[in-house]
């Protein structure tokens, strides 16, 4: 249920109600916009007079919320989020470019390729160090050390740093890593979401290889309701029957996610097709559908590289792409 204020509604009033609401045992999230203030209330809200609420003083509308995710719901929150990561905006016009490679595979790579994307303008470094891999004999990724290597890219290129996070017992491991990856095969592992909803540092959440829309909203809700709002959402591309990309990237998914949830919402081209040649077309695409950033593989050797060198684009490429999808912004701005 949201409870829409009229605009300048009296505080002391405001309190009162807030007060009363948690009374009945109901969490109050409270959005301030520009001009109205609307509580979100979650809980039980079967025993509360809509009628009664309706009727106060300083209410402007009282509505109930049919779906099932609250805290992410755009009703609940009708301004888009703005999510900081290591100082970076990322959401309400604040685009970001999320580039680096799949995985961390040696110092030299990754402070290169770091150097490189940050002199294209790249916005927050990538690289993964705990790499979900299909096969258990294909290279897992360096884990630990691979965080250090990338605390060093950090300290080099002043790039804040996103890895992916699989297992919770090493969260201790990502003091120094700004944004943590949840990535698409984990969509769906609620204690994990529980526990990165127990801190704070802001969670980049992938959609799952054949998760609906409304799945990953519940993923994004299992954060937020343990206590951490600061959450972004990933399209990755899905599993579809495509037969000649890697995924199906679901260029909808941007601005339908957009209006469901007031959370920012970035793409990964990469991971949706598969295929170097393919990411600059999605990227702008997803830059023209309003996503609020890209996550871009790039490497410095790709045809060398230990995980997903066909779809990593070299430095140069990604240099190209990146003034791209700068005149796409502009372009539909
Ligand atoms: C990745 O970003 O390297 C990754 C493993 O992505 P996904 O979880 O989307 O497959
Ligand atoms: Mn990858």
């Amino acid at each position: 249920m949201i409870v829409v204020l009229k605009e300048n509604a009296d505080p002391g009033r405001e309190k009162q109600l807030i007060e009363w609401l948690k009374g009945m045992r109901l969490d109050v999230h409270i959005s301030r916009g520009q001009f109205q203030t609307v509580l979100g209330l979650v809980g039980d809200t079967s025993q509360v007079d809509m009628d009664l609420i309706a009727g106060l003083s300083i209410v402007d509308s009282v509505k109930r919320v049919s779906e099932n995710f609250k805290y992410c719901n755009r009703k609940f929150h009708p301004e888009d989020s703005v999510i900081e990561a290591g100082g970076v905006k990322i959401g309400g016009g604040h685009f970001a470019m999320i580039a680096g490679p799949c995985s961390v595979e040696t110092e030299e790579q990754i402070v290169a390729v770091a150097k490189a994307v940050k002199a294209s303008g790249a916005d927050i470094l990538r690289g993964g160090a705990f790499k979900p891999r299909t096969s258990p004999y294909d290279f897992q990724g360096l884990g630990g050390e691979g965080i250090r290597l990338l605390e060093i890219a950090k300290r080099e290129t002043g790039l804040p740093i996103i890895t992916e996070i699989m297992s919770i017992g090493e969260l201790p491991l990502f003091d120094n890593v700004d944004l943590l990856q949840v990535g698409a095969r984990n969509m769906q592992n609620y204690d994990l979401l529980r526990e990165l909803g127990r801190q704070k540092k802001p969670v980049l959440l992938k959609r799952g290889l054949a998760n609906t829309l409304r799945e990953l909203l519940m993923s994004a809700e299992y954060i937020m309701a343990s206590g951490n709002e600061n959450v972004i959402l990933c399209e990755r591309g899905i599993r579809t029957y495509s037969d000649y990309t890697r995924n199906t990237m679901d260029i909808s998914a941007i601005p339908m996610l957009k209006e469901l949830s007031h959370l920012p919402v970035v793409a990964d081209p990469s991971h949706a097709t598969g295929i170097a040649r393919l990411v600059p077309p999605m990227a702008m695409a997803a830059a023209a559908a309003g996503a609020d950033g890209l996550m871009i593989e790039v490497h410095n050797d790709p045809l060398h590289a230990l995980c997903d060198g066909a779809q990593s684009l070299t430095p140069a490429q990604y240099d190209a792409l990146a003034g791209k999808v700068r005149a796409v912004r502009e372009a539909v701005r």
